[in-house]
């Protein structure tokens, strides 16, 4: 049942992090069977390490029998007022990461891990990875940035739980914990006192735990120097030219070694292999000349098909290349094609990434970076003295960058065979063909909402009567 990734984790540490108000204990289910389903469904995939399960609400709407069960089943209890309960459990899920260190799984039970957690969470997950589950009541049909090993339904886990199946292992007494005052308990007699007492409703009243998330992953530094598993190994770069375009009057050969010099300043000395993606048939030939007289790669392409393209040509070089090695993106619409699967690969396998745009986003991405730049200050345009400086080491023996056509796959060593190729049938006919596909594409899924829309039982009744 266990994939291969997750054979360090079988006996390592579970922390259960439980919305008891998005997931409730249904109606008549037994307080005390919560921790043992919860097992349970651990055990079916193959982990056996010790499970600590904190369930949070407001304590005052959970009946004391259900508190009772939990309690003595090892489960402890956390209580804040119900607006919170979301940023109480993330802030006790830092703690925990501070204190234990990886590997150890951790499992959410809520539904706001998409909306309000994931994209903190997310990057901090590249940054230092968990095993991840979850578990909800209900969920959005959209994919997470979130990388989880295994998501259940909550009424699923409760549902497959037979009672003979486990022995739960005898429990350590658990605790109340009241979020609001920072106080804690062992019996539910004093708990239910310290709840009901006047302190508490001031405390609650006058020092309300914070609604809002705290993202802690917002502050993290960036353009810091190279980490030395970094500083000599290989960096690849991703280009798109249509967003991030060589300046007008910029020569093409300075792109390379600006590029290199910026890698420098933060330590980075490693191999630099570049991709420039474009439709190359509206791309002059001296900047094409430019950037392959210094080992740039070109690819040509169609907007329909860049990133696609881009991206399988990251994934195909991170097959290749194992980390240590740092991954680099130019784009400006890197979130809205790349970030949410990049980000995910990047909870997987971890690589260092840069990235650069010609405007600075409007949101921080979830991508995890350990440097970015503009573009135009990457190529330092404003440097003119450094420029003629550099000039003559520029042109040095770079190897030269090779011709690729990413519609038809083919690559050429020559512009004058890449420029024969691109304005060949062949070619004109492949473009033809990658286009009527993506147009049949946007047909059927048209048809598909259309149907989901308006199902034809009511269309047919619209047009009959
Ligand atoms: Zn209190
Ligand atoms: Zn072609």
């Amino acid at each position: 049942m266990l994939g291969k990734n997750e054979a360090e984790y079988v006996r390592a540490k579970i922390a259960v992090w439980w919305d008891m108000k998005d997931c409730p204990i249904p109606q008549g289910y037994d307080g005390g069977r919560i921790r043992p389903s919860i097992e349970s469904a651990f055990k079916k995939r193959g982990y056996s390490g010790p499970v600590f399960i904190t369930a949070y609400a407001d304590q005052n709407q959970t009946a004391d029998d259900l508190l009772q069960g939990l309690s003595s089943t090892g489960v402890d209890v956390s209580h804040t007022i119900s607006e919170s309960i979301c940023s109480v459990m993330y802030s006790d899920m830092l703690e925990w990461r501070s204190k234990n260190p990886p590997p150890a799984t951790m499992m959410i039970i809520s539904n706001q891990v998409e909306n309000v957690l994931s994209w903190d969470l997310a990057r901090l997950q590249q940054e230092t990875k968990y095993n991840l589950f979850l578990a909800y009541s209900f969920s959005s049909d959209i994919e997470s940035v979130l990388g989880t090993s295994k998501e259940w339904r909550w009424k699923k886990i409760l549902k497959d739980y037979k009672d003979e199946e486990i022995e739960s292992a005898a429990a350590a007494a658990a605790l109340f914990y009241c979020k609001s005052c920072k106080f804690d308990c062992k019996s539910l007699e004093k708990f239910r006192k310290h709840l009901s007492s006047k302190k508490h409703a001031l405390e609650e009243a006058v020092n309300p735990w914070g609604v809002e998330l705290d993202p802690v992953t917002k502050l993290w530094a960036r353009n810091y120097a190279a980490k030395p598993e970094y500083a000599t190994a290989k960096i690849a770069v991703w280009w798109n030219m249509k967003d991030c375009p060589v300046p007008e009057g910029y020569d093409a050969t300075r792109v390379r070694s600006s590029i290199e010099r910026e890698f420098k300043n933060l330590g980075y000395s490693g191999p630099v292999s570049i991709t420039a993606y474009g439709d190359l048939t509206q791309t002059p030939d001296d900047l094409l000349r430019g950037l392959s007289s210094t080992g740039v790669d070109v690819a040509h392409t169609i907007s329909d098909v860049k990133y696609k393209r881009m991206f399988s040509d990251l994934l195909a070089w991170r097959d290749l290349n194992p980390p240590p090695a740092t991954m680099m993106v130019i784009s400006d619409q890197l979130e809205q094609f790349l970030a949410k699967p990049l980000a995910r690969l990047q909870q997987m396998k971890k690589y260092n990434l840069f990235l650069a745009y010609s405007s600075r986003p409007y949101k921080m991405s979830v991508l995890v970076t350990s440097a970015e730049w503009l573009w135009e200050s990457l190529l330092a345009v404003s440097e003119k003295r450094r420029h003629v400086l550099q000039k003559c080491s520029d042109r040095r023996s770079e190897s030269m960058g090779v011709f690729y056509c990413k519609l038809c796959f083919s690559d050429c060593k020559s512009l004058d065979h890449f420029r024969n190729h691109l304005s060949s049938k062949e070619h004109a006919l492949e473009e033809d063909n990658i286009i009527s596909h993506i147009e049949s594409l946007h047909y059927q899924r048209r048809q598909w909402i259309e149907m989901e829309m308006f199902p034809k039982s009511k269309r047919l009744r619209k047009t009959s009567g």
